[in-house]
């Protein structure tokens, strides 16, 4: 087979998906962004924890699902930051930054749109490109983890809370423990809008304790 049959099969693969999919058909008859938009609500619905009057940092945001939901959360006396290295088409109520998060002074630059004030609760809904090398996809997403949490280090409130997403690999279940040296509770969970054959889960992380531990 060609390469750009290969190719054409691949995209016509991936369109029978997203048609089959009933949070995709349901996203768009919503005009959400994005279908992940449901994987933020049950979170959020069974963890509780973005409120009404909150700030929010959306980090890896684009094409905007989460920060969608987040927003109408936080409403008008909340506050929104989305951060993505893509563009992200203007959103109600959400300040954007385009900006690559393993840049090294990438905590500096939000917290300048912060103005040095700390937020409630930081998501992170990051992945890297998938190459389908399962070694380079779990390296790719690891580097993109250290500097996830030293942004968190520098902005989010003791007390607050992180909900991040991983994948299932032999280094899952360290992530609980090292999770559990900045945050009081710690927890795993997979929504039902995440695609079973995915081994993507999150990390609802509640209650940061400890600002100064590199996690
Ligand atoms: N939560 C989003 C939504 O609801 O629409 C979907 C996020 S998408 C799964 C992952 C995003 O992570 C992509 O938009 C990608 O550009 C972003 N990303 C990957 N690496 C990044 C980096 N180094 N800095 C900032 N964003 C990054």
């Amino acid at each position: 087979m060609t390469r750009s049959n290969h190719r054409k099969k691949k995209s016509a693969r991936w369109h029978q998906t997203q048609n089959r999919d009933g949070f995709v058909r349901e996203a768009n008859r919503l005009s959400l962004r994005s279908r992940s938009y449901f994987k933020l609500e049950e979170l959020n619905r069974k963890f509780s924890v973005v409120k009404d009057g909150m700030s929010v940092l959306d980090l890896g945001a684009a094409p905007g699902g989460w920060s969608q939901y987040a927003s109408r959360i936080v409403g008008e006396n909340g506050r929104m930051v989305a951060v993505d290295l893509l563009n992200m088409k203007p959103l109600h109520n959400v300040h954007f930054l385009q900006l690559d998060i393993t840049a090294e002074n990438a905590t500096e630059q939000i917290q300048a749109v912060l103005r040095n004030s700390p937020v409630d609760v930081v998501v992170s809904d990051m992945a890297p490109n998938i190459t389908g090398i399962a070694s380079t996809d779990v390296l790719n997403f690891e580097n993109l983890q250290a500097p996830m949490f030293k942004i968190c280090t520098g902005v989010l409130r003791i007390g607050g809370s992180l909900i991040f997403k991983a994948f299932r690999d032999s280094e899952s279940i360290k992530l609980k423990q090292k999770c559990r040296l900045q945050f009081e509770q710690c927890e795993f969970f997979k929504p039902k809008a995440s695609r079973s054959r995915s081994s993507e889960f999150y990390v609802i992380a509640k209650n940061f304790k400890n600002p100064e531990q590199i996690l």
